[in-house]
C-alpha cells in the first residue's frame, strides 16, 4: 500500500534527496568511496559545505555579514548556545510552545528571561514590547507541536533570534531583519543530525563570559563548520534537498505549494462536521495542520485514526501534550497526499454520517 508521510519529524524528504544520497552513499562524486567514508577534510566534501553553503545564501538571499553554520547538537543544543554566547544580562523570550518553554529553560542558567506569553498556546502574542537594554529577543516562528506560525517577519530595535526548525525555507523570509536564525534539519531539510545556524557576524564577542570552544560560534565560524567532524552524511543529504529547492523555482514557488496544500486542508477542517481546527485561524501553521473531532463525534477518535492508518496515512497522531491529528506539510509533501487525507475524512463523514 502506498504510504503517506505526514510525520512532524524526522519527517518527508524529497524523493530526490533520498535517490541522491544513495548514489553518494554508493559512489561519492566519482571518488570510488562512499560519502559515509571520506574524509570530511577531502576536497569533494569541502566542496559539498561550500556549495552548500551557497545555496543556502543564494535561496534565503542572505545579505553580506552573515556565517552559515552546520552543527551537531541539534536546535536543542542552540537553545543553549545562543544565550552563552549573546547574553550578559537579560533576554526576552517569546513562550509560544512546548520548544520555546525549553530554550527558555536554557537561557535561565545565563541571566534574566523576560518571559512574553500568549493566554495560551493556541494563538501567538501579536504585539510585542521589547525593553531597549535586553541583549536580544527570541521566538520560535513554526510551533510544531501546537501548530501555530508567524507569517511574517518582525522588526525589533534589539537583536533578534529565531528557532525556525520547522519553517525554514516553506516561504522567502527577509534575513536581514534577523540576527541568528537555526534549526535542526530534520523536519523540512535532511534526516536528523545537523543543525543550521545563520549568523549576523558583529552580534558576536559582546559577553565577557568564558566560553567551551565547541559551544563557541566563533570556532566555526573560523572553521568553516569542520572544527571537529561535522555530520558528513545529513549535510550531504541537506545539499540535495537544497538542489531540489532551486530546481523547484526557489522559495516562491514552494511558498505557493505550502499554501495551496495548507489551506485544502484547513478548508476540509472547516467543513467537515466531524472535525475542528485548534488554534486562532489568523496563526494557522502552515507545517502542522493540527485539528481535533468536535464535540458530538469525539469518541470516534481512535477510530478515525485507525481508519486514516488502514488507508495509509503515517504519523498523523497528534503530539501527546495535544491529543488529536496533526498533519505535516512540509516542503517535501505532495499535494497528493493532502487529497488522499482529505478524501479519508470526507469517507469517514459519510460512512458515519450514514449510521
Ligand atoms: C524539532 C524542534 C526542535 C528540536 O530539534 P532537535 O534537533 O531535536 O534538538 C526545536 N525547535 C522546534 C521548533 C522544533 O520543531
Amino acid at each position: 500500500m502506498k504510504k503517506y508521510n505526514f510525520y512532524a519529524g524526522p519527517s518527508i524528504l524529497p524523493q530526490f534527496t533520498i535517490e541522491e544520497t544513495i548514489k553518494g552513499l554508493k559512489n561519492f562524486a566519482g571518488t570510488g568511496l562512499s560519502i559515509a567514508e571520506v574524509s570530511h577534510r577531502s576536497k569533494e566534501f569541502d566542496a559539498v559545505i561550500e556549495d552548500a553553503k551557497s545555496l543556502f545564501k543564494e535561496l534565503l538571499k542572505i545579505p553580506e555579514g552573515y556565517s552559515v553554520l552546520f552543527l551537531g547538537g541539534g536546535a536543542s543544543m542552540q537553545f543553549a548556545m545562543v544565550p552563552y554566547n549573546l547574553m550578559n544580562k537579560k533576554a526576552v523570550y517569546v513562550n509560544t510552545g512546548t520548544w520555546s518553554k525549553k530554550a527558555i529553560k536554557e537561557a535561565k542558567i545565563f541571566g534574566e528571561v523576560v518571559e512574553v506569553v500568549a493566554d495560551d498556546f493556541f494563538s501567538l502574542p501579536k504585539n510585542i514590547e521589547v525593553p531597549s537594554d535586553a541583549d536580544y529577543i527570541h521566538i520560535t516562528t513554526n510551533n510544531t507541536i501546537y501548530g501555530t506560525e508567524y507569517k511574517d517577519d518582525f522588526d525589533f530595535d534589539i537583536p533578534l533570534v529565531a528557532d525556525m526548525s520547522s519553517n525554514i525555507f516553506s516561504r522567502p523570509i527577509d534575513v536581514s531583519k534577523y540576527d541568528i536564525i537555526y534549526g535542526g534539519a530534520q523536519k523540512n531539510l535532511a534526516p536528523s543530525g545537523v543543525a543550521f545556524v545563520i549568523i549576523k557576524d558583529e552580534i558576536l564577542g559582546k559577553v565577557n563570559r568564558e566560553i567551551p570552544t565547541m559551544l563557541k560560534y566563533e570556532t566555526h565560524i573560523n572553521k568553516n563548520s569542520m572544527f571537529n567532524t561535522p555530520p558528513v552524511l545529513p549535510i550531504f543529504a541537506a545539499y540535495q534537498t537544497l538542489r531540489w529547492i532551486k530546481n523547484l523555482g526557489g522559495l516562491e514557488a514552494l511558498q505557493k505549494m505550502n499554501e495551496e496544500k495548507a489551506k485544502l486542508l484547513y478548508d476540509e477542517i472547516d467543513r467537515n462536521p466531524f472535525f475542528e481546527g485548534t488554534v486562532a485561524k489568523e496563526d494557522r501553521s502552515l507545517m502542522n495542520i493540527c485539528f481535533v473531532m468536535t464535540e458530538e463525534y469525539k469518541k470516534l477518535e481512535q477510530e478515525f485514526l485507525k481508519y486514516a492508518t488502514e488507508r495509509g496515512m503515517v504519523g498523523i497522531k497528534g503530539h501527546r501534550s495535544v491529543g488529536g491529528f496533526r498533519a505535516s506539510t512540509y516542503n517535501a509533501l505532495p499535494k497528493e497526499a493532502v487529497e488522499e487525507l482529505i478524501q479519508t475524512m470526507q469517507d469517514f463523514e459519510a460512512e458515519h454520517l450514514a449510521d
